[in-house]
């Protein structure tokens, strides 16, 4: 049987339903919750993000709000949209700092990141997500009414999997993916280390792959490989494989891929052969996963109106 390609659509149409129905469970005349995008970076793909986000969360029902500033301003504008109890929600466009030549740009970005509220962390990138994802920790405080906020696109390929039939339908929430073993070409903070530890939590196997190094996370924590374990060997043993290498020019083998995998392409470039993926018998193949990301992104929005802006009037 070949592969087949795997439409996200029909995966992001049932989070809009989630999304349609919290919205009608508000009391009537609420505002919906609003999203502000601080925007200080030129990069354009930065805007055109903003600019596709404005228009889903319209499409859906929510606001989003993009703030252009100088770079300058960052800080306070953020201070600001945290003391704001008419903003639920915080997303700022990175590189900010890090696009300067001094190394310690990049720092300055992972200061604002932590700067966030956590009560508006839609992005669940702050220093108390992070930590609570690497910990396994599932609740802040153990409060089971303020469930930790996840990273919307390593989220995005939980919920594509889980589509895929990769997922253990059993209720066990630990170990669905037991016996699995997985591979992540990104060890980015954003999209690769968190879709990582996210799929080892879940019991996976998990080789992430970076330029010069490979990591195994299982539950409990990660070692580096030794020399001899290659990209090509890990992906060879692999029932799922991501992909996010930011560069063109970049395709994977696929002759690396053994059948029945579930391959995700979450980079902006395809960075698999599509047509020779697909001639593999039982392939399923996931170009891009934007439209489930955005999903996400507009479910923690809701989920953080829910847990702390609930009895504020917006
Ligand atoms: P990044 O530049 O921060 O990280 C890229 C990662 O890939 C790094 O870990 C880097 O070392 C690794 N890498 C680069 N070349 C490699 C190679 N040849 N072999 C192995 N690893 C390699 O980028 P990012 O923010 O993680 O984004 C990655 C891609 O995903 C981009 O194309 C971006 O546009 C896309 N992206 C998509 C979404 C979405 O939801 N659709 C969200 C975020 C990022």
């Amino acid at each position: 049987m070949p592969g087949e390609k795997v439409v996200t659509s029909k995966i992001a149409l049932t989070y809009k339903d989630e999304i349609r129905d919290f919205l009608a469970s508000l009391p009537p005349n609420t505002p919906a919750p609003l999203l502000v995008g601080l925007l200080a970076t030129s990069d354009p793909a930065a805007e055109s993000y903003a600019n596709w986000t404005k228009k889903a969360f319209e499409e859906d029902g929510l606001r989003y709000e993009v703030r252009k500033i100088e770079e300058q301003h960052v800080e306070e504008a953020l201070a600001q949209c945290n003391d704001d109890p008419n903003v639920h929600g915080i997303i700022v466009y990175y590189p900010i700092f890090g696009l300067t030549p001094s190394y310690s740009g990049s720092s300055h970005d992972d200061y604002l990141r932590d700067s966030v509220s956590v009560q508006k962390d839609v992005e669940g990138l702050t220093f108390t997500y992070r930590t609570s994802l690497y910990k396994n920790i599932r609740y802040l405080n153990s409060n089971p009414n303020s469930k930790c906020v996840l990273p919307c696109t390593a989220l995005s390929c939980v919920k594509i999997l889980e589509h895929c039939g990769v997922y253990a339908k059993s209720p066990g929430v630990h170990n669905r993916l037991q016996g699995k073993t997985c591979t992540i070409i990104n060890r980015s903070e954003i999209v690769g280390r968190p879709l990582a530890a996210m799929l080892a939590n879940d019991g996976a196997t998990v080789y992430s792959c970076d330029v010069d190094s490979i990591y195994k996370f299982e539950a409990g924590g990660l070692r580096r490989c030794d020399e001899g374990t290659t990209v090509k060997s890990v992906v060879e043993i692999s029932d799922v494989v991501v992909t996010g290498v930011p560069v063109k020019s970049y395709k994977l083998p696929t002759e690396w891929i053994k059948e029945n995998t579930v391959v995700i392409n979450v980079a902006s470039f395809k960075n698999v052969d599509a047509d020779e993926l697909l001639k593999i018998d039982g392939v399923k193949y996931v170009p891009m996963v934007g439209k489930v990301t955005v999903k996400m992104l507009e479910r923690n929005l809701c989920r953080l109106y829910k847990q702390y802006h609930m009895d504020r009037k917006g």
